[in-house]
């Protein structure tokens, strides 16, 4: 048996008609940016997050820009965030001209420590952004206690998270506001690039309404100099079938989890855990061995695809070597980016696959255990 690590081709057969007639819709009405698809999926998104607002855009790295800068952040600024992370979460850092400080993980969770951030906390930090890893949520209470206790604006990378809450909550409400991705291959993916960002406050959606495009309030007049963020329609239209379908692919996301978690109890792997409080999308489901490189080899022969996210955290990667940190200053995350490899997974796959692929590796897990006894012995 073969087991990709994922596949969206078998998706678009089961989605072909309701997509190609949304798509026709968009030609139809020549509505190629922006426009009516839109700003229905902007509207039925915030309904799905339970905000008020949905701004759609280009990416998820643009939220994130426009996130920053709706909070008035800027250079001489500091934004505490983790490095266990998709670079882009410090890129829009670095975007509006303030320096990402990076905290350690909780090594059960993946996500920032809430209890290393108030030693982070100088005079110019500006906002906390956690990143809700693999779709499971950070701390959020802890973090928003500690951020309204400083003074400090919460923003929630969202990116991985679509559907995914926290003490029964979605996320994309608890800050100021959130930045999600709808790359291709996140759980509510778009066919070509897209993002969006949600929030409470109608002033903050209205910043970044202005913002997504060129800074305009009226059309040719401009208040400030802004972006071309704007969500094309053909995304829209698509976003708005694929929304339709979300909780039931998180729902067999987390089948799947749940056929791993229990063909994998004992194994000598790390398992991502559950908690009361989070209840995850599995955007990615990632376990941990020391020895990550010859399992994952292993893997692949047997037909196992598997991938690393990420092999080298943010802190060392070269563009944020100025900052100054080195191997070493943050254990936790560092550790992850050696250990960490990510099993198949998207809703499509059969259990069968599932199940093959932890059989597998329990197999392999336990040969290679086996094999260190004899020498030791
Ligand atoms: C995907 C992702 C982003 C960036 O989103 P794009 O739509 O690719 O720009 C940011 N942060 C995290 C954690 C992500 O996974």
């Amino acid at each position: 048996m073969t087991v990709p690590y994922f596949d969206l081709k078998i998706q678009y057969a089961s989605l072909r008609d309701e997509i190609l007639q949304a798509v026709d819709r968009v030609c139809a009405g020549a509505s190629f940016v922006l426009g009516d698809e839109v700003a229905k999926f902007e509207e039925e998104f915030a309904a799905y997050c339970d905000v008020s607002h949905c701004v759609a855009l280009n990416s998820g790295t643009s939220a994130l820009h426009l996130a920053l800068l709706a909070a008035g952040v800027e250079s001489g600024h500091e934004v505490i965030t983790t490095s266990n992370t998709f670079i882009a979460t410090a890129e829009a850092i670095s975007y509006t001209g303030a320096v990402p400080v990076f905290v350690d993980i909780d090594p059960i969770t993946a996500n920032i420590d809430p209890n290393l951030i108030e030693e982070a906390i100088t005079d110019r930090t500006k906002v906390i952004l956690p990143v809700h890893l693999y779709g499971r949520p950070a701390a959020l209470d802890p973090i928003a206690e500690i951020a309204s206790r400083h003074g400090l604006t919460l923003i929630e990378d969202a990116c991985q998270a679509h559907g995914a809450r926290y003490r029964g909550r979605r996320v994309g409400g608890f800050g100021q506001s959130a930045a999600f991705s709808f790359y291709p291959g996140k759980n509510l993916g778009a066919y070509g690039e897209g993002g969006a960002l949600t929030t409470n406050d109608p002033q903050i959606a209205e910043f970044a309404r202005t913002l997504r495009d060129h800074g305009q309030t009226k059309r040719y007049f401009h208040d400030f100099i802004g972006y071309n963020y704007r969500m094309d329609g053909f995304q829209g239209a698509v976003l708005r079938v694929k929304l339709r379908h979300l909780d039931e692919w998180n729902t067999r996301r987390r089948e799947i989890a749940r056929r791993y978690r229990e063909l994998l109890e004992g194994a000598p792997v790390t398992l991502p855990q559950d908690s009361a409080d989070c209840e995850c999308n599995y955007h990615l489901f990632v376990a941990w061995t020391a020895e990550r490189d010859e399992v994952r080899e292993a893997l692949a022969a047997a037909g196992v695809q598997t991938a690393i996210h990420y092999p080298r955290p943010v802190h060392l990667q070269r563009p944020y070597a100025a900052l100054g940190y080195r191997a070493g200053s943050l254990p936790h995350t560092e550790r992850a980016c050696e250990q960490v490899f990510s099993l198949p997974l998207f809703p499509e796959m059969a259990i069968e696959q599932a199940e093959y692929a932890a059989e597998t590796l329990a197999g392999l897990l336990q040969e290679r255990t086996a094999a260190l006894q004899e020498v030791e012995a």
